[in-house]
């Protein structure tokens, strides 16, 4: 069997990132198991779909690597069109077929009566379950002759009375109670057709084999089975994903901080970041590993590792996944990414040795590409270091001064653009025998002279990397 999967987004806004996840988890099975990853618009809800916003949503996956192969925009003709509102016909013709099996009937009820009906249920304690005349068999002729004559009605799906099980890949047995749900509309009296329907009918066309999405769909599950029953179509398996939640435990809203995926885009977080962590919510590494490429998990990726709990959607999680993947990207790639930033021209002057050394050095300390720069211009370019107590501790130990004005004498004499690393250790090695200092007044003390701070990166390599002209303005600047 060839697997078949699709992601379904409705154009009505920014891709959430719970519908990323979603997208994600169809595209690393695709991939898993060499099957055919699918993108299709449910935009039939017109007045809120929007073609930008499919746009903007498409644009997001591809920042994030989520390529589908088959779409509006990679049709397979077998099976286009892949935008819900191009396929009006098809859900028209399969709804009719339903009439005409006396599988769904004509609807005439007024929206006034429909609420009444609401009400008075209400009212009984009763589920507001459909009851009106129109699913008696013996109107359907009546049905039909107004239908004939040009009126409009809706299409109501008449829901068999008994329960449903759904064996799903993430919740197990999920049992739907025979009258859990009344005769529901699946075409809407203006002619539009609705969710549940065409969902089903896209999935069989489609001959989607899967179907992996949020739990927040399990609702709408047991009409989509009734559907599937009419048709007389093969189900897919089905794989409800855990809820997203925040810290209180509620469902992920925007209350929660951003949730859109061009949010975190525009903040600078790395795609493959991205895709790790939303990928580990709801899903385990079978090595239990934390940081991975998407790319890496090929067959490791399968249905069997979801969590049937919610996810706790953790931005600093996040952030430190982000870390963890400027930490593991090649210093190569580093460089092209932080030269690609505002205000690097001192980076981009220097020699490929420097360079490769600097971002050996601060990945350590980046969070985000955007923090080379800043990095840079707090630990090797700033020369005029911020007094904080720390430092004017440091400054005010006697040892202090005699090693500030012997580190000026040798800085003076430094005719390179840069000090060696061995020059370092020699100046280190004349404070401790010939000054006698020694211990954290000796470390401290040359890392306060030559850094401005009280802590920072290893010195061997911070100071090779600062120019001398900083260094001595830096000096001048502690004399004072
Ligand atoms: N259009 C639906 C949504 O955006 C997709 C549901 C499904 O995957 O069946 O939530």
């Amino acid at each position: 069997m060839t697997v078949r999967v699709r992601f379904a987004p409705s154009p009505t806004g920014y891709l959430h990132i719970g519908g990323a996840r979603t997208a994600l988890y169809n595209y690393l099975y695709s991939k898993a198991v060499g099957g055919t990853f699918v993108l299709r618009i449910e935009d039939t809800d017109l007045e809120r779909s929007n073609s930008e916003y499919e746009k903007l949503q498409i644009d997001d996956l591809k920042w994030m690597g989520i390529v589908h192969d088959e779409g509006p925009d990679k049709p397979n003709p077998k099976y286009a069109p892949y935008r819900q509102s191009e396929r009006t016909e098809i859900y028209k013709k399969y709804a009719l077929d339903l009439v005409e099996k006396g599988l769904a009937f004509y609807d005439f009820c007024t929206d006034e009566e429909l609420e009444a009906s609401k009400e008075k249920a209400a009212a009984e304690g009763r589920d507001p379950i459909y009851e009106g005349k129109w699913k008696n068999p013996e109107f359907n002729q009546e049905a039909l002759q107004r239908i004939k004559a040009g009126e409009k009605a809706a299409i109501r799906f008449r829901a068999p009375k008994k329960s449903y099980t759904l064996n799903d890949k993430v919740k197990g047995e999920v049992v739907y109670p025979a009258n859990m749900v009344g005769d529901f509309v699946i075409v809407r009296s203006n002619g539009l057709p609705v969710y549940n329907f065409c969902c089903v009918v896209d999935d069989h066309l489609m001959d989607i084999t899967h179907v992996i999405r949020g739990e927040d769909h399990l609702n709408n599950t047991v009409r989509q089975l009734m559907i599937y029953e009419a048709l007389g179509a093969k189900l897919p398996e089905f794989a409800h994903v855990s809820l997203l939640i925040g810290h209180d435990r509620q469902k992920l809203s925007k209350r929660h901080g951003a949730t859109s995926v061009n949010l975190y885009r525009n903040e600078h977080y790395l795609p493959e970041a991205m895709c790790n962590y939303l990928c580990l919510l709801g899903w385990s590494h079978p090595t239990e590993k934390d940081i991975f490429d998407k790319n890496d998990l090929n067959e490791v990726f399968n249905l069997e590792r979801f969590s049937a709990s919610a996810a706790m959607y953790d931005v600093e999680k996040l952030k430190w996944v982000n870390s963890e993947h400027v930490k593991k990207m090649s210093n190569a790639d580093l460089i092209t990414l932080v030269e690609k930033e505002p205000e690097t021209d001192f980076f981009k002057k220097q020699t490929p040795e420097w360079k490769l050394a600097c971002v050996e050095l601060l990945k350590k300390y980046a969070q985000f590409i955007p923090d080379f720069p800043k990095l840079v211009n707090e630990l090797i370019l700033n020369e005029h270091p911020h007094l904080t107590d720390a430092l004017k501790e440091i400054l005010s130990w006697e040892t202090t001064p005699k090693i500030l004005s012997f580190l000026s004498d040798e800085i003076n004499k430094v005719q390179t653009t840069f000090v060696t690393e061995a020059e370092l250790n020699a100046w280190t090695e004349f404070v401790k025998k010939d000054l006698a200092v020694k211990g954290k007044p000796l470390f401290q003390g040359v890392r306060g002279c030559l850094t401005g701070h009280d802590h920072g990166p290893d010195l061997k390599f911070l100071i090779p990397l600062t120019p001398v002209s900083v260094l001595k303005n830096r000096m001048i600047d502690l004399s004072k």
